[in-house]
């Protein structure tokens, strides 16, 4: 008898979950556990557009992996995936390789750039911590040269953000509070700095509660964000956007937040996609292969009564590695595997530190400063399943007001 070997791919949301219930549930005799991830650390990808405007900082949104992961009982390895092997049931890394019994695949998002013309090239993307770390640090370098500079071009202290989504709002709320700070410290006046965030929809946040989202828009344009919305980019160019086809509109930092995909490691490894990502068995099994489960932001998961799949977020992604980890074990012993059931507990998102909105439950929706805690506790209880109550009180949200 030889152990079967579990190998989960990302210390994303979706893997750091299936690892610890894995621990949990299957004692150390019973499978090999190895969790693969590209940095020694785990990051919280929910809090990315508050590192990317400098209102937090990086650290507070990193949990190194060890500290929450017994590396006694799970094998670390920190490595890039270059591909998996299905037929050979092999993950190629940089630097090695490793077979397996069961892969979990949940190596996340990247940015989606839809083949829009330049957009990779000149734009910055929110993806992972340095990404984020390089969007505000070009910002701030953005008003640290502007005083120093003879033409004093106002152009360059703009910042252009693509996408009205959820995560283009939450980064605009954020820069709407980090710019004061900025124009404090290197002299500029506030009314000189552009937020402009430009959505191709007829609104922000399309498809979201009508009266949350005017409530939104509100929040923001009070404290200085300008909307372009029907304007629909379809170029970037080392000066800005151009939108609906000729306009171009000018800023120093260009952030690019219209759109997700899976992870393009599942592409170079031959799994069959549809939009960048795998529709998967209703018991997260990849349709292909009985031993790879795939989550997160790597898979779609049908929602039976819309008949669309829903969309991608942490709170799916835990969901689902609740479920996986349990089919694993299921699989292991040859039992019935469980279908996956969605329970949505709703949005909150933030409109910087302030203000945020969303519904919770069954459409019951928050404003303002209940809306704030709200995402606090959200935010709080992510890290209390990643890493229990010594991981809130070292890198949790407390804010009065
Ligand atoms: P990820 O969290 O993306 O984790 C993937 C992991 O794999 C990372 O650790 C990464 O470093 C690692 N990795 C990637 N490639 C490789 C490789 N080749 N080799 C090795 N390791 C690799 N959702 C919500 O529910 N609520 C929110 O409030 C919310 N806010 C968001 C705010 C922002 C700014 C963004 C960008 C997203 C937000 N989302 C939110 C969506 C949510 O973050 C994602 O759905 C979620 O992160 C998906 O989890 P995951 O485990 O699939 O992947
Ligand atoms: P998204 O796909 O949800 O939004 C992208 C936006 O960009 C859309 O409004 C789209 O109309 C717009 N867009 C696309 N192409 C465009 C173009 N050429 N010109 C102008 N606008 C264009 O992506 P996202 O905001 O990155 O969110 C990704 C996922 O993460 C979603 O599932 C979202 O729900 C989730 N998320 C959730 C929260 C939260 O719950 N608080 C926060 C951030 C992200």
């Amino acid at each position: 008898y030889t152990k079967p070997k579990i190998v989960v791919l990302g210390a994303g949301y979706a893997g750091m979950v299936t690892t610890k219930r894995l621990t949990q549930l299957l004692s150390a005799e019973e499978a090999e556990i190895v969790l693969v991830n590209k940095h020694n650390y785990h990051y919280e990808s929910t809090w990315l557009h508050e590192v990317a405007a400098g209102t937090i900082n990086p650290n507070q949104a990193r949990v190194m992996i060890s500290d929450v992961i017994n590396p006694n009982r799970v094998r670390l390895v920190y490595d890039a995936v270059v591909k998996v092997d299905k037929d050979n049931q092999r993950v190629e890394l940089e630097n090695g390789e490793l077979d397996y019994d069961i892969l979990v695949f949940a190596l996340g998002f990247e940015s989606n750039t839809f083949g829009i013309k330049g957009m990779k090239e000149n734009a910055f993307a929110i993806e992972d911590i340095d990404s984020s770390r390089q969007i505000r640090d070009h910002i701030e370098y953005q008003f640290s040269r502007y005083n120093n500079s003879p033409e004093k071009d106002d152009a360059s202290l703009a910042i252009l953000v693509g996408g009205g989504g959820f995560t283009g709002i939450e980064f605009v709320g954020e820069l709407s509070e980090r710019v004061p700070e900025l124009c404090k410290k290197y002299d500029i006046d506030r009314s000189k700095v552009r937020i402009i965030n430009v959505e191709a929809g007829p609104t922000i946040l399309p498809g979201f509660d009508e009266e949350l989202v005017a409530y939104g828009k509100k929040s923001l344009e009070d404290r200085g964000v300008e909307f372009r919305l029907g304007a629909k980019i379809s170029e970037c160019t080392e000066e800005g956007f151009i939108v609906n086809d000729d306009e171009l509109i000018k800023a120093g930092t260009v952030v690019w937040t219209g759109g997700v995909t899976g992870n393009s490691v599942l592409g170079n490894s031959g799994f069959e996609l549809f939009r960048g990502k795998v529709n998967v068995n209703s018991d997260l099994r990849d349709p292909s292969s009985d031993h790879v489960f795939i989550l997160g932001d790597c898979s779609w998961v049908m929602n039976e009564e819309t008949g669309r799949p829903y969309p991608p977020t942490a709170q799916i992604a835990i969901q689902e590695a609740d479920t996986a980890a349990a089919n694993i074990k299921a699989l292991l012993y040859g039992e019935p595997l469980q279908d996956f059931v969605f329970d949505n507990k709703g949005t909150v998102a933030s409109l910087g530190k302030k203000d945020a909105m969303g519904t919770i439950f069954e459409g019951t929706k928050l404003y303002g400063r209940k809306a704030v805690y709200m995402k606090q506790i959200i935010d709080n209880r992510s890290l209390y399943i990643i890493g229990g109550p010594k991981l809130i009180l070292k890198k949790g949200k407390f804010r009065l007001f």
